[in-house]
Parts: structure tokens; sequence; C-alpha cells
């Protein structure tokens, strides 16, 4: 079987593989679509450590082939996932806690075990969440990671319905962000971004005011226009956004940090003290988050915008990222050929 497997010269090379056979819990998928992520980059360039040979993809989704032994979770023709939590060790603090994404022994697809860009993809069965009927391949693979990333982002943010929430940043993550915020939450949308374009994009999907930061104070037009959101989610991958986000929040607000710029926040203590603001973390989403973002997808609420395209265009793909043409979400589809 084909599969995208990262070399040792920071490229992707499409290769014929062999998959091991199945062990106990495990089953084979035969993949349909797998998104290609930001993070797929960062492995292939050894961001993140050297992972030659590693089989990329942790937004496939696939149809059960096979399964392994002791399997109940899942049967032949079930669709499922292959996303960044792969697995956790099931018994820590973490994973008994609905803090699974956090075990310390956590594997990811596409990083630390082979992942979904490949015809064939190997997973532990109960970790793969089952996609529900309805809901397109392709549309599936984005909520896998980016679509599941947000939802969780904005339920950690504690929105309720018609209050305000920031969004800041509305490339692929953001715009999800903001469906769900908006279809599913029933909150009111502040779009912030530095791209018109993508404003434009956010305002089509219903945000009730963008701001451009690039040419405005969006903390101050924030406060101004609101009296302060009720809360902010941060996806965007500047520090500028993060504090801006701390700026734009009301008392008793929490800001959720998605977005992984390389620098450090600045943070005002008598603000967070006085005004009891909250800076939180959030990291994709555990299996039951997948369900529901999966779930609400299948509804309509949610529509992530994607782009078909064939496996040999991997490297192609990756170029075009990192000159930041893409728009949406490129997904590598096994039925192209
Ligand atoms: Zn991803
Ligand atoms: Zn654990």
């Amino acid at each position: 079987m084909k599969a995208a497997v990262v070399n040792s010269h920071h490229h992707v090379d499409v290769v014929d593989k062999k998959l091991r056979p199945l062990e106990h819990g495990e089953a084979l998928l035969s993949m349909e679509c797998c998104g290609v992520c930001h993070t797929d980059l960062h492995v292939k360039n050894g961001d993140f450590g050297d992972k030659t040979g590693v089989i990329l993809g942790h937004e496939g989704i696939g149809v059960v082939k096979q399964v392994g032994p002791g399997v109940s979770s899942l049967k032949v023709g079930d669709r499922a996932s292959v996303a960044w939590f792969f697995e956790g060790c099931g018994h820590c603090e973490y994973c008994t806690s609905g803090n699974e994404t956090l075990c310390r022994d956590v594997k990811n697809a596409g990083y630390s075990v082979d992942g979904g860009m490949a015809e064939e993809c190997i997973v532990v069965a109960d970790y793969a969440v089952k996609v529900p009927d309805g809901l397109d391949s392709a549309a599936a693979s984005s909520v896998t990671c980016a679509g599941v990333t947000t939802y969780k982002a904005v339920k950690v943010s504690d929105i309720k319905p018609g209050q305000w929430i920031a969004i800041y940043g509305l490339g692929g993550l953001g715009n999800l962000a903001l469906q769900y915020a908006k279809n599913v939450f029933n909150a009111k949308v502040i779009a912030v971004d530095v791209n018109d374009n993508q404003l434009d994009f956010a305002k089509e999907m219903g945000a009730d005011l963008v701001i451009n930061s690039r040419t405005e104070d969006a903390a101050k037009f924030i406060q101004e226009k609101t009296g302060g959101a009720h809360a902010a989610v941060v996806t965007a991958v500047a520090k500028a956004a993060f504090n801006s986000a701390v700026d734009a929040v009301r008392a008793g607000a929490r800001v959720v940090a998605v977005g992984l710029p390389p620098e450090s926040m600045s943070l005002d203590i008598p603000r967070l003290v006085l005004d009891g603001i909250q800076v939180v973390g959030s990291l994709v989403g555990t299996r039951k988050d997948l369900a529901e973002a999966f779930q609400f997808a299948a509804e309509g609420k949610v529509v992530p915008k994607v782009t078909r395209r064939p496996i040999e265009d991997i490297n192609t793909i990756f170029e075009e990222m990192e000159q930041g043409k893409i728009q949406g979400r490129m997904v590598i589809d096994f039925g192209q050929k």
C-alpha cells in the first residue's frame, strides 16, 4: 500500500509499504481521506525531533477492513478516525478523569506511531472514534483535528448562549471555532484577524463583529462595542493576539490558548487578580469531544472547507502551506488515483 513517509531530508516519500499483522485490540482501516495539518509540516521538518521513517497523518478517516482479537468497539465496515490523540495509557490520573489528552504516555498518530496518510492504517480500536452516517469523509477528516480542537476550546471557554466570544485568528482553526461558537453554543462572535479575506469569510459564516487588528486596536474596539467579551479563543500564532485577548475580555472571563507561537505572552498580574481573568490552554480533544464534534458536523452545524488532493501532491501541499497559500484544509483523498 502507498504511504507518505518522512525521509531524512525533511521531505516526504510516497512509498510502497507493508503493514504488520494486527495485534490484540487493533483494527485495520482502509483509508478514505487524511487532512494535511501544520503539525505534519513541523513533524516532517524535524521541528519536534527526527521522525525519519514515520508515516504522517493524524486527520485520517477510514473504513474498518479487519479487526484483531479482542475488538468489540468496531466492526468491519464501520468508518473511524485516526486522530493526533491516538492512544492513552488508559489508567493514569488523566486518562481516568476525562483529561486523557494530557496522558504522559500518550501516543500521537503520524508522530510517535504511524499515521493515516496511507492507503491503510492500524489503529487501537477503542481509541478510533466512529464517524456518524451523513458526514462526508473529507469533512470528517478536518473535524478529527481542527474541528475537535476548536470545539473543545470553545467548550473550555465556558461561553453561554447569547454571550460574546472573541476569536483571534480566522484561518482553518478559527473558522471552525467561529462555526462551533455560533451554531452549537449560540454565542455572539467577534472575529479578529490581520487579513481582510479571512474576515470577509468570517462575516459570511455569521460573525457578528469583525475587526482587523492590523489597522485597529482590537481590545479597545471590543471593550467599546460589547463591554468586554465573555471569553476569547486564540488560534493565532502571534503573541500580540494573546496579549490583546486578555485586554479584550471582561472581568471573570476565560482566555483559551490554542495557537502555538514560540514566545511567551506578557500577563498583567493585577489585571488577572483584580478582574479574575483566567488564561488556560486547550489541547485537541478527548474521544468523547471528537464524537460530539463529529455529530454537530453531521447535523450540518459546522461545515469545514476542504479541497481533495491525491497523495502524490503531498510535497507540493507542504510548499503551499509554507507560502501561506492554503485556504481551508487540503485533504488527501485515497479514492483519487
Ligand atoms: Zn492536525
Ligand atoms: Zn494515561
